[in-house]
């Protein structure tokens, strides 16, 4: 069997799918040859628009709020509803909260961990019993962070959340390889998204930022495209419960 990276006959989801990096991904996935169910609480408008600009796969939208699991088993039902599968899962939804550690609210504790950790094992947990009630092989990819690796500053809950995020990557890895069901995520370094915005707007912040990105530039959310359909592709069957950074190189500095 020779090397895949077509995604031709396959269904993908990806949450968050409506801007940014999620969006990339799904463009990339799509132009792959992948349906796409695109999950979110906001309009994926402009993303459908750019998956039918390519003229590969379809996409589909499903409303759904992530900061809380309620909607875990509808997301599932939903892709299958409408293409009769689902192969891919890509939880990139994700949010930030920035304050020192000595103000940090609770509040803004738990929204980060709900969002960018507990639904995401949910909704995994949905999309693994559907492929093991179904025995079909699939691929779960988590969109981690450098703060997988490295601590930051100001942003305790979004740190826990990502570190929390590349253990439970290889937890569930170690359980589901055996399945046929590869997770693995992708760390995204520094993208221009509006994640971001607030570093990019601080000219000390970006100036130190930049001047530490061996590539030289913040990463641009198309850059992530290859990643993602490499770890969604038969190329990547025997890879199991790695967190690949797309950094620019920062993590080699
Ligand atoms: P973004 O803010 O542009 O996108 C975040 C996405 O998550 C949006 O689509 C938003 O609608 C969705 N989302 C947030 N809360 C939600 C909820 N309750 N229900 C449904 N959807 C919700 O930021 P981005 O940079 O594109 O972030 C995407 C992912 O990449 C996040 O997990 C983020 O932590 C991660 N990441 C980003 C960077 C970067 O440099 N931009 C670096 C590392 C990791």
């Amino acid at each position: 069997m020779g090397i895949s990276f077509d995604l031709g006959g396959k269904t993908a989801i990806v949450t968050g799918a409506n801007t940014g990096l999620g969006q990339a991904i799904a463009v990339a996935l799509a132009g792959a040859g992948a349906d796409i169910a695109l999950v979110g609480r906001s309009s994926m408008a402009e993303t459908e628009a750019a998956i039918a600009a390519a003229g590969k796969g379809r996409s589909h939208t499903i409303k759904a709020d992530l900061s809380t699991i309620e909607p875990v088993k509808d997301v599932i039902d939903q892709t299958v509803t409408w293409s009769g599968r689902a192969d891919i899962l890509v939880n990139n939804a994700g949010i930030i909260k920035r304050a020192d550690a000595v103000d940090f609210t609770e509040a803004d504790w738990d929204a980060v961990m709900d969002v960018n950790l507990k639904t995401v094992f949910f909704l995994s947990q949905a999309f693994a019993r559907h492929l093991i009630a179904e025995d079909k092989p699939g691929k779960i990819i988590n969109i981690a962070s450098l703060l997988s690796f490295q601590g930051g500053i100001r942003i305790p809950s979004y740190t826990a959340s990502k570190s929390g995020l590349a253990g439970l990557t290889r937890l569930l890895a170690c359980e589901w390889a055996g399945k046929g069901i590869n997770v693995n995520a992708i760390a995204p370094g520094y993208f221009e998204t509006n994640n971001t915005e607030a570093l990019r707007n601080d000219a000390d912040r970006n100036a130190t930022i930049l001047g530490r990105i061996p590539a030289g530039h913040w990463g641009k959310p198309d850059e992530l495209g290859g990643a993602a359909v490499f770890l969604a592709s038969q190329a990547s069957d025997y890879v199991h419960g790695i967190v690949l950074p797309v950094d620019g190189g920062w993590l080699a500095r």
